[in-house]
């Protein structure tokens, strides 16, 4: 039997389990996914001795980035943002890699094209990172703003991308995308953008999925502009997941059900 796991803390809230559930009963796959609660302090050891036991691990906060000093080797999506949260092992090695990225882009694509547009990201953080590699890929035209300034600064530098320094002064005729990667509207009713922002040429994507309608994708919509919800990222980044653990595809749709039976 195979076995997966999901290491966090907390992880009691991610539906990350139950999309993998549910795509390896699809598939017919005998397997276990469990969801381990492994502090900071207990991550150098569980590393050690209970990573190797697993077929594939899924990493989520506060360990994207602690995890990398217990791997063997790096893909070079995790090299370029930094952050792991997907394990899998090749001849008894632990490499890690990031499937956020082609999640964020797999699901961006579900409204558009993001070739040839005008996309402005919210944040910095790893979120932000992994949707700025992933598009890079694409012939879009990338701006970052952050709350803390420098960061955004940092990133653009490292990324050759263009940075926003005050959030008033954005101009939304500039954009045509405009995508959350930061923590405001988690469980809370707040954007950071006004509401007389929006314009109906505008596609508004959000990272966050509780609540999966946030005040961003709201406002968005109510202006008569494209929403995509955080959920889509999730469920596209486990697809990832799935075929580099098991070689196979699984159909988005099977893991978006999962998600919202919850
Ligand atoms: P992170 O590395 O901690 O970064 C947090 C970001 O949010 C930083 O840019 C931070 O800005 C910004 N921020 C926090 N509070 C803010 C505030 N009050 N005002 C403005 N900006 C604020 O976190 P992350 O890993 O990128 O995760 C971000 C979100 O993405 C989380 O909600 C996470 O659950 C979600 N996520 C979703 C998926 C998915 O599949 N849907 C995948 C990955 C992550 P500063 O630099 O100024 O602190």
């Amino acid at each position: 039997m195979k076995r997966f796991a999901l290491i966090g803390d907390p992880v009691a809230h991610s539906h990350s389990p139950q999309l993998h559930r549910a795509a390896l009963q699809q598939h017919e796959i005998e397997g276990e996914f469990v969801s381990v609660k492994v502090t900071s302090a207990q991550l150098p050891q569980w590393m050690k001795y209970e990573a190797p036991q697993f077929d594939g691990i899924a990493v989520t906060s506060p360990h994207k980035e602690n995890v990398l000093e217990f791997i063997h080797q790096e893909s070079e999506a995790t090299q370029k943002i930094g952050a792991v949260n997907t394990i899998f092992q090749k001849k008894g090695q632990l490499i890690g890699t990031n499937t956020d990225s082609i999640g964020a882009l797999r699901a961006l694509q579900t409204a558009v094209n993001p070739n040839g547009l005008r996309v402005l990201v919210l944040g910095a953080g790893g979120a932000a990172r992994a949707i700025i590699f992933a598009l890079k890929m694409t012939r879009s035209d990338i701006t970052v703003w952050n709350r803390t300034a420098p960061r955004a600064e940092k990133l653009a530098q490292e990324f050759k991308i263009q940075y926003e320094k005050n959030l008033e002064d954005i101009n939304p005729d500039d954009y045509n995308v405009i995508i959350n990667a930061t923590l405001v509207g988690m469980n809370e009713w707040k954007s950071l953008l006004s509401e007389n922002f929006w314009q109906p040429h505008h596609t508004a994507m959000d990272v966050i999925y509780t609540p999966l309608e946030t005040k961003f994708l709201a406002d968005a919509t109510q202006s008569g502009a494209k929403t995509i919800t955080g959920d889509l990222m999730l469920v596209y980044q486990a697809v990832e997941q799935f075929r580099i653990w098991h070689g196979e595809e699984i159909d988005p749709d099977i893991m978006a059900e999962a998600f919202l039976k919850e």
